[in-house]
């Protein structure tokens, strides 16, 4: 997926999203060598990869789905990276699970980039000051996430998000899933969270 666009492929992370399958579906890419992975819910990320971990104690794991404040201190533990900080008050939980663990996990700061009533992520218009309050609790910023409304060409949200990005000095895109991935690429995407085209789909 690289190539056509001009990339290279150590700068794009592809992260496999194993939700709802079980071990004995995640095992096989892990023996293929596979490291990323991304779940969506701290419950049942908590059922498969601290055994998963005893055998393959490199993998990165990294959260995907909303995340509740209550959870906050759950998901510092156990995952490496954090791709849906997109409020204050759970900024505020988050810095204080990383200093009460030691632990500061890099966090994506998803952005409501269609501007969607019924999604999750930071309003486009505070954006700024978010970023500002994120570095000011010393939460390390991994970039910039977003899911772009559904049944619509993603590719210009996809050009937003990275315009934000660097309106904002922010280096890091989670963008794109199985069905866009590649336009994902073609317009900047450091990290794809890919799970049907790799698994099969959900039960
Ligand atoms: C489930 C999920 C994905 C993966 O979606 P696929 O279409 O199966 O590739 C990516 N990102 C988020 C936030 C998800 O919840």
């Amino acid at each position: 997926m690289c190539k056509p666009a001009r990339r290279k492929p150590e700068d794009v992370t592809l992260i496999a999203v194993s939700k709802t399958h079980p071990i004995e579906r995640i095992e096989p890419v892990l023996e293929a060598g596979h490291r990323a992975f991304g779940e969506n819910r701290v419950q049942e990320a908590l059922t498969k990869w601290p055994k998963l971990r005893e055998q393959f104690s490199d993998v990165r794991l990294h959260l995907i789905g909303q995340l509740q404040s209550n959870k906050a201190e759950e998901a510092v533990q156990l995952f490496d990276v954090i791709h849906s900080l997109d409020r204050e008050s759970l900024l505020k939980a988050l810095a204080k699970a990383m200093d009460k663990s030691g632990r500061r996990v890099p966090c994506f700061i998803q952005v409501n980039i269609g501007d969607e009533d019924q999604k999750g992520g930071c309003p486009i218009a505070d954006l700024p000051a978010f970023l500002e309050k994120v570095r000011a609790a010393d939460v390390p910023i991994a970039g910039l996430m977003c899911l772009p409304p559904s049944d619509t060409e993603a590719a210009p949200f996809f050009a937003f998000l990275a315009k934000l990005a660097a309106d904002n000095g922010v280096s890091g895109l989670s963008m794109g899933m199985s069905g866009d991935y590649e336009t994902a690429v073609q317009l900047g995407a450091t990290h794809v969270r890919v799970g049907t085209a790799l698994f099969g789909a959900r039960g």
